[in-house]
């Protein structure tokens, strides 16, 4: 049995690992869950899974929650608060594996954590990634803990590496890594329309179900630049070597095109049961609940180039990943503070880009070489943001 923390466990990656986990429950023992907010959906969690712990980083929602814990058939779950709370989930000794699905830079710490005791981690949190690559992967390194992707377009792509391939190596062979992109809802809008789309638009993704920060990075595409740059660090590939198409299906995952003309893809259902069944059972195989790929039923593929015209963020986070050092993490501060506005309905869909360019344009970039560094760079990034989006 695989003792499991799952950080993030309220939200749409987390709820499927517990799918995922209730379908194979003989291999796993959930050991801690963390959220934020949704106390209610963690309490129903813990009722039925048994944590030994459980986290809420506010002090009094924390407090609140352990009311409601005692009070209930979880009684024997222990309540963690505070920030630090979700290291010390993350390095518990009777956790094998990390499923680290906080959303934003709010979950780096704790991917870091569980990167330098050893553990296997399985990384939804891109921008754990994006922020601070080097320093994760260095992690990795030094303590010889396992990192397996869960974006499905990472985890395709790791699926056809070659056999004994590891995170952060540069496999042989490798023409380039193909990114495979949905294009979100907005793939067909003109660019003028999407002045005025909604959040409730832009959160309506066509293929898959997820939670609303991704949701609108989909939308706006910078979920794609993210992922390219996630993509540098874990194939450890220049941007060069990284091309996006457009793919509307969401069939193919991603692929690999190796040089001797062959291209690799991994195919299936868009459903993140996949790549987390494949991430917690590997190198084994096991149930993930999706059924099979009817070919018949999804009989066209088609592909098409992305429009960086229509939209800019791609081109932001190839910049970014151009440019190095702190550039992926000031990015990536600007867009979450872009995104939270536009959730909020303080600025347009049109204004993201805009205020992530001036953001990126007043920054000045340096090496990424300590998280301080790099925590540093994310918070100078935040309130610049803050302060243009004032502006608008
Ligand atoms: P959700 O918004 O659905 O869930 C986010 C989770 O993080 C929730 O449990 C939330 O708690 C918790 N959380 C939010 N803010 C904080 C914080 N400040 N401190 C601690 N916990 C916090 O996100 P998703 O599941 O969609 O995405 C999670 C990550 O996985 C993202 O990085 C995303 O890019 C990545 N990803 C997601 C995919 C998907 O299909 N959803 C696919 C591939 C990658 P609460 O519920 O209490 O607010």
């Amino acid at each position: 049995m695989k003792g499991v923390c799952i950080l993030g466990a309220t939200g749409s990656v987390g709820v499927n690992t517990l799918d995922v986990i209730r379908l194979n429950i003989e291999s796993y023992s959930v050991v801690a869950l963390s959220a934020n907010k949704n106390i209610d959906r963690l309490l129903e969690q813990c009722i039925e899974f048994k944590p030994c712990y459980a986290s809420i980083p506010d002090a009094t929602l924390a407090e609140e929650f352990r009311k409601k814990v005692e009070c209930s058939d979880a009684s024997a779950t222990k309540v963690l608060s505070g920030i630090d709370s979700l290291e010390i989930l993350s390095s518990l000794d009777s956790v094998d594996i990390v499923v680290a699905a906080i959303v934003g830079a709010a979950g780096l710490l704790s991917s870091l954590a569980a990167a330098k005791v050893g553990k296997t981690l399985l990384l939804a949190n891109k921008e754990s990634l994006v922020i601070s690559g080097n320093l994760l992967l260095e992690a990795v390194n030094d303590s010889g803990a396992t990192l397996l992707p869960l974006d499905s377009e990472h985890n395709a792509l790791f699926q056809c590496m070659p056999q004994g391939y590891r995170v952060g190596q540069t496999a042989k062979g490798i023409r380039k890594i193909i990114l495979t992109a949905s294009g979100g809802p907005f793939l067909n809008t003109p660019y003028e329309e999407l002045a005025n789309v909604t959040v409730e638009q832009a959160c309506n993704h066509p293929k898959w179900s997820m939670g609303r920060k991704i949701s609108v990075d989909s939308a706006t595409m910078m979920n794609k630049g993210l992922e390219a740059i996630e993509a540098s660090y874990l194939f450890n590939l220049p941007a060069s070597s990284i091309d996006v198409l457009v793919h509307p299906q969401s069939i193919i995952h991603s692929m690999v095109d190796y040089v001797d003309g062959s291209i690799l893809a991994q195919l299936g259902n868009p459903d993140m049961r996949t790549p987390i069944a494949h991430a917690l059972a590997w190198p084994q195989r096991h149930d993930s609940g999706v059924c099979a790929l009817d070919f018949i039923v999804n009989n066209k593929l088609s592909f098409q180039p992305p429009s960086y015209e229509t939209f800019p963020c791609l081109g932001l986070a190839f910049r970014a990943l151009e440019e190095k050092g702190t550039a992926p993490a000031i990015l990536n501060a600007a867009n979450e503070i872009a995104v939270n506005a536009f959730l909020a309905r303080r600025i347009g869909f049109l204004d993201i880009p805009k205020l992530i360019e001036k953001t990126m344009s007043a920054s000045t970039i340096v090496a990424a070489d300590s998280i301080d560094t790099v925590l540093m760079a994310d918070a100078e990034s935040r309130e610049l943001t803050t302060h243009l989006l004032a502006e608008i």
